[in-house]
């Protein structure tokens, strides 16, 4: 869900192109939420106001994670964990069965959201893995993953890119002496 809102609300590059600040940003607000949850109802303008913030938020993570301050990382995780008041709580409703929420009861839609990314990051960070979140290391591109594959040797945010860079290499040797 980090991921999501850090790709589809933060303006940079993607995938060798320029990515501005997304003109409809309800729309990608409500994308952002889709990759965690493809039935996630559409944000309110409101909400994804409140969205795009806490994206921002959270790309300063991934981004000192890359620039290998873990140290850096892990404060930004605790300040988002102090502010949302993240804590666990199991709940049931809308006929689910028992799961753990990790926000304050009574918040708003993207505090509730910062708060349970936050603690996500904050379970990556604090494991063997908290090298895993990524920002892409393709030219032109700034978006961001977490490294899921076995080896832990993901660079880049899609297989385009992959390919992008793959492309590029194979016609460099192509030009060589
Ligand atoms: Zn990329």
């Amino acid at each position: 869900m980090a991921v999501g809102l850090v790709n589809e609300l933060t303006p940079g590059e993607r995938r060798g192109r320029p990515f501005p600040p997304p003109r409809d940003l309800t729309a990608a607000a409500t994308e952002g939420l889709r990759t965690g949850y493809p039935g996630h109802r559409e944000v309110t303008a409101a909400e994804a106001a409140e969205f795009a913030e806490v994206a921002v938020r959270l790309r300063a993570v991934f981004d000192a994670v890359a620039a290998e301050d873990v140290d850096a990382a892990a404060l930004k995780v605790n300040d988002l964990l102090v502010e949302t008041r993240a804590r666990p709580l199991l709940q049931r409703h809308d006929g689910e069965p028992w799961h753990l929420h990790f926000h304050g009861p009574g918040g708003t839609m993207a505090g509730d959201w910062a708060a349970s990314c936050a603690t996500g990051l904050a379970i990556v960070l604090g494991s063997e893995f908290h090298d895993r979140l990524g920002v892409c290391t393709a030219p032109q591109c700034d978006r961001v993953y977490v490294d899921v594959s076995r080896n832990g040797t993901r660079r880049f945010c899609c297989t385009a890119c992959q390919n992008r860079v793959k492309t590029a290499a194979f016609r460099a040797r192509g030009k060589g002496p």
